[in-house]
């Protein structure tokens, strides 16, 4: 049986990113930038006004005040979008709207509110200092900055940065089709009457959300029996997978088929049983240059190891920058006891409490109880070996 860290070094060693696409930025949320994104202009472009006011000459402010207003002369509107046709002079100023460029010799605005209509022009009623209420060109972004890295993921912030540098489209990567077959004799499709000895399935909802959530194209396959054709059948399906998974069969039972028929199908073992609670018997597997995992059956077993694998498998195929697990650590706020052998990762509940981030186990622990894997909100990350974890102290957790 081989570590965690071992399984992981050997699936990264295996999986590459997938190729690249250009796509509408406007379709791009929630897909991973594949390029850096440098900025060809300046942001903005040229010198403009922050306010709806006046553009003026700093030093025809000198002495303004309410009471001695300066009287300049007014020499065009300036509104957002066009450009002014007039140099400034002394004595003389522009009216500006907001996001309009400053015309030539001007370098100050002032706020409408500043300033009183006069029949022989505009009264300035404050002193400025140079620059005031003037954005300056590239105040946001210098032409030929790099905006953004490959392997960033694309929210709404970064859609707009790319849009901004005047992009309508944007290289990102392709979605990993993952496609996920339930396997179980048990197992029926939700929607169905339920038979005596039968449950519905859970894992292969739970795998195909867990799959979109990460950004792939995820796809539903249906449940196998088991039973040696059914497998074979529905594997077969797959065809265009980046990566199958499969869930329940893969243990030593006497219906548990998965590893046979895949091998039968050609698909060479990467590792099989790792050293983990839940999730040990776990198989990854390649199949020429799509990857296979068959993860254990029980409910809570099956979403842990599809976030420790099949998450790390997804995120190196889209070239993530940031990869697979979120990590962070937080304060027990109970005792708990564990049996030494194998790492574990127990669903827990993290609270912001008095400032500090506690932690506080769930109560159901087995395997098969998907309850409180919808309760967690992290799982709490604790070592081989470990026996005791005492209220207080500090442990290891990821977010779920
Ligand atoms: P297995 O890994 O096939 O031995 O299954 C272990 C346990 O998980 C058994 O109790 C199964 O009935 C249950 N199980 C297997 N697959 C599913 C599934 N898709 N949804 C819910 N429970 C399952
Ligand atoms: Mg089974």
């Amino acid at each position: 049986m081989i570590t965690l860290e071992e399984a992981i070094d050997k699936l990264r060693s295996l999986v590459k990113p997938l190729q690249a696409e250009e796509i509408p930025v406007l379709k791009s949320h929630g897909r991973i930038l594949r390029e850096d994104v440098h900025s060809p202009i300046s942001i903005p472009p040229f010198d403009k006004s922050a306010m709806d006011g006046y553009a003026v000459k700093a030093v025809d402010t000198s002495g303004a005040s309410d009471k001695e207003p300066v009287v300049l002369e007014v020499l065009e509107d300036i509104p957002a979008g066009k450009v002014g046709r007039f140099l400034l002079r002394k004595g003389t100023a522009t009216r500006i709207m907001t996001g309009a460029p400053l015309p030539g010799g001007a370098d100050t605005i002032v706020m409408v509110e500043d300033t009183e209509a006069a029949p022989d022009g505009v009264l300035i009623k404050k002193t400025l200092e140079k620059g005031t209420h003037v954005v300056p060109a590239g105040e946001d972004i210098k032409k030929g900055e790099r905006v953004l890295t490959a392997g960033t993921f694309i929210g709404a912030a970064e859609m707009g940065m790319i849009a901004s540098t005047g992009r309508s489209k944007v290289k990102v990567s392709i979605k990993p089709k993952v496609r996920v077959i339930s396997t179980g004799s048990e197992i029926l499709k939700p929607g169905q009457d339920l038979q005596p000895g039968h449950i519905y399935d859970s894992n292969g909802y739970a795998m195909t959300g867990l799959a979109t959530r990460r950004g792939a194209d995820a796809r539903f396959l249906g449940i196998a029996r088991d039973r040696k054709g059914d497998l074979e059948r529905k594997i077969a399906r797959a065809d265009d997978a980046h990566l199958l998974v499969l869930s329940g069969g893969i243990s030593v039972g006497d219906y548990d088929l998965v590893q046979d028929v895949l091998a039968g199908m050609g698909t060479k073992q990467i590792f099989y049983r790792v050293r983990i609670k839940p999730g040990m018997p776990t198989y990854a597997g390649i199949q020429g240059k799509r990857f296979v995992l068959g993860l254990p059956g029980n409910p809570a077993s099956c979403m842990v190891t599809f976030m420790l694998f099949a998450g790390l498998l997804i995120d190196s195929m889209l070239g993530k920058k940031e990869i697979w697990l979120r990590r962070g650590q937080a304060r027990l706020s109970v005792p708990i006891r564990l049996k030494p052998e194998r790492r574990k990762f127990l669903r827990g509940i993290l609270q912001e409490t008095d400032g500090r981030l506690m932690v506080e186990p769930c109560h159901a622990q087995q395997s098969g109880v998907m309850n409180s894997m919808v309760t967690a909100n992290v799982l709490i990350d604790s070592p081989e070996g470990v026996t005791e974890l005492k209220a207080g102290s500090l442990v290891d957790i990821i977010y779920l």
